[in-house]
């Protein structure tokens, strides 16, 4: 444990860490649902303490974190697998090329990371509920920990999230909501649930150990390359909490002394979910008016967490792109067949995105480190991919009936 203030980052106002739970409670009262946060709440951690007390050939994460680990649920959470990928990373110019398997995650996805630090706070706080708005990945995250915890799980889904996610959060004990409409319906009603009937909301970047949460994935890249940070790491973006949680995590090394530069950081979008790339490109932001991709962990018209997202990638010199249903598939087919990480549509589109780079007049040198985050599993959702999937037929359980149809079984 370090100490740390919330420091808001907008009006930059600090706050001690009990004195506020969510939102800056200035810039926090021009927010409504419907509009990009404001008021997001940074943690601000005491940068000479952990200076003075990181050993770098023991590394103790637990001085990066914002909550005693006294009260982590027992499920172990993060400390994914970091693969390196030299067949595809050749196809691309990029031997150094590696993918951090998030799907490896107790509940399938790097979700995992926000709810195990929000429900180690809870235990802190002593409350006895935990609300979420998720399109699913952020709600199964939290139903298992929850469950890991003994805390209770309230969840508002969107209707159409996807069946595995919802078998998930029911199975592992959470009380599940499903809201006619989209993500943003349920986030907004989820807000007013616990304004008036209280509970802790994790919904994401609103509750500031989200972001803090997320960015142990970048406290292990730094710690798995052999304590330097990549050059460069592709993520897909929904809210833009991934993404602002991988810069925070880099930032904190950086203050803390252990890395010089930031990472570029790359976030992909689907092309009609695509308003933090119009952010970044234009510097005014409109929501994406109809959201749709197949990879709906990042279909969202307002993301929760713009204005974060899009000082991480001016801040780190990144880019923002944009790619199709269409790029996303045939990406998590070339992933999963290349590297064997079989990671859901939103994680491919972290993919697809390296593979528009490469492809491209600012493709990445051949001496860059780079890291795709495969932020879930692919189990999540095996209807998105069956377009691209021919199951064969049965045969005969004869050797000639395989002679005959050998060609048929390698797709
Ligand atoms: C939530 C999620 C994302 C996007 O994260 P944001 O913080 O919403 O940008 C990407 N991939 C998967 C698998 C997710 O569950
Ligand atoms: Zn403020």
């Amino acid at each position: 444990m370090t100490a740390f203030v919330y420091r808001c980052t907008d009006c930059r106002r600090e706050y001690a860490r009990d004195e506020v739970r969510y939102l800056c409670p200035t810039c926090g009262a021009a927010y409504r649902p419907g509009i990009p946060l404001v008021g997001v709440l940074e943690a601000v951690f005491d940068a000479e303490h952990q200076r003075a007390k990181f050993d770098r050939s023991r590394p103790d994460w637990s001085l990066f974190s914002a909550v005693d680990p006294v009260h982590y649920p027992p499920l172990m959470v993060g400390h994914t697998p970091l693969v390196p990928a030299k067949r595809l990373g050749e196809t691309l110019g990029l031997p150094a090329l590696f993918i951090k398997n998030d799907g490896q995650n107790p509940s399938g996805s790097l979700k995992d990371r926000a709810s195990f630090l929000v429900t180690a706070e809870a235990k802190r706080l002593g409350e006895a509920q935990v609300v979420c708005a998720s399109t699913g990945n952020a709600a199964s995250a939290l139903a298992t920990v929850c469950a890991s915890a003994g805390v209770q799980a309230l969840i508002f889904v969107p209707e159409k999230a996807p069946r595995a996610k919802l078998v998930q959060m029911v199975l592992a004990g959470a009380r599940v909501i499903p809201v006619k409409g989209t993500y943003d319906d349920a986030f907004k009603l989820s807000l007013e649930f616990t304004a008036k009937r209280g509970g802790l909301n994790r919904n994401t970047a609103y509750h500031p150990l989200t972001i803090e949460g997320k960015k142990t994935v970048s406290l292990e890249l730094f710690e798995q390359l052999g304590l330097r940070a990549p050059d460069a790491v592709f993520v897909s973006a929904g809210d833009g909490v991934i993404l602002a949680g991988l810069h925070k995590g880099f930032v904190d090394l950086q203050r803390a002394g252990l890395i010089d530069t930031l990472p570029r950081l790359f976030a992909i979008q689907a092309e009609k979910s695509d308003a933090i790339h119009r952010y970044v490109e234009t510097g005014t932001y409109s929501d994406a008016p109809n959201p749709s991709t197949i990879a709906d962990s990042i279909s969202v018209s307002c993301p929760s967490n713009s204005h974060w997202a899009r000082r991480a990638i001016l801040e780190t010199k990144g880019r923002t792109l944009t790619v199709t249903d269409s790029e996303i598939l045939d990406a998590q087919a070339q992933l999963t067949a290349g590297s064997g990480v079989f990671t859901e549509p939103a994680g491919a589109t972290a993919y697809a995105g390296l593979l528009k780079v490469q492809a491209g007049p600012g493709a990445l040198p051949r001496d860059a480190q780079v890291v795709v985050l495969a932020t879930g599993h692919g189990l999540k959702d095996v209807d998105a991919p069956l377009s691209r999937v021919k199951i064969p037929a049965a045969i005969e359980p004869t050797l000639d009936a395989v002679g005959e149809t050998a060609e048929a079984i390698t797709r």
